[in-house]
């Protein structure tokens, strides 16, 4: 296990000469451009590591990462790095990826005062007030507090399909598509929520069309 900050680098050394070994332009390939596919958005959670379980490369993936995934309409970061991902890389997929055992979402499931972290648990707390006949439907709290995990990725995916750079992007090609995933820590398996982008889309289309009218979505089914 790396420890020391003369590990990390000694670990990077040995890193940077095995990629060279496997491909001489390794470099001189990344240095050049990135034209990531994938737009992942992920909890700063230290036990989730976005390229390792999906076995992405440098160059692979574009990340952005918070406390519980979230896409809020007020954060400017997360805001920067979507439209940036769909404007200029024009990735073909955004995934929100949650996770079970998150402190983010077990946070707030706690009515207590978590200092300067309220105002961001508020918005799961916002989440959960949303769903709460079905979350307080369910006896098990560690079950609640699972499918708190899975509704907060829900939820963040509408975020990003109320976004006016996302609609218009996808109404002209197609994609980006949006994607929810669960990582789950007890067996290191990602479990895919199987978001419906077209039916969101549908069903949201009335309030948050921000295209125009141009947006067409087929049929409800
Ligand atoms: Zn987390």
């Amino acid at each position: 296990m790396i420890k020391t900050r003369e590990d990390i680098f000694e670990h990077n050394r040995e890193w940077a000469e095995q990629q060279l070994q496997n491909d001489p332009h390794f470099f001189d390939n990344l240095a050049a451009s990135q034209n990531p596919d994938y737009l992942y958005i992920g909890c700063s959670d230290s036990r989730v590591t976005a390229e390792e379980m999906m076995g992405m490369q440098p160059g692979d993936v574009f990340v952005h990462r918070n406390i519980a995934n979230m896409v809020n309409p007020l954060d400017i970061n997360a805001a920067s790095v979507v439209g940036y991902a769909v404007d200029y890389l024009r990735v073909k997929h955004i995934v929100v990826c949650g996770h079970y055992n998150c402190g983010g979402i077990k946070a707030a499931m706690q009515p207590r005062d978590y200092g300067a972290l309220n105002p961001w648990l508020r918005n799961v707390r916002d989440i959960y007030r949303l769903h709460r006949e079905e979350l307080d439907a369910i006896e098990d709290e560690t079950a609640r507090y699972d499918r708190l995990v899975e509704i907060n990725v829900q939820e963040q995916c509408v975020n990003i399909i109320k976004m006016a750079e996302v609609q218009k992007r996808y109404i002209h090609e197609h994609y980006p598509t949006v994607h929810g995933w669960v990582f789950d820590i007890r067996t290191g398996r990602l479990k895919d929520l199987q978001i419906d982008f077209e039916q969101i889309l549908h069903n949201i289309q009335k309030i948050y069309d921000l295209t125009d009218g141009q947006w067409e979505v087929s049929v409800p089914r």
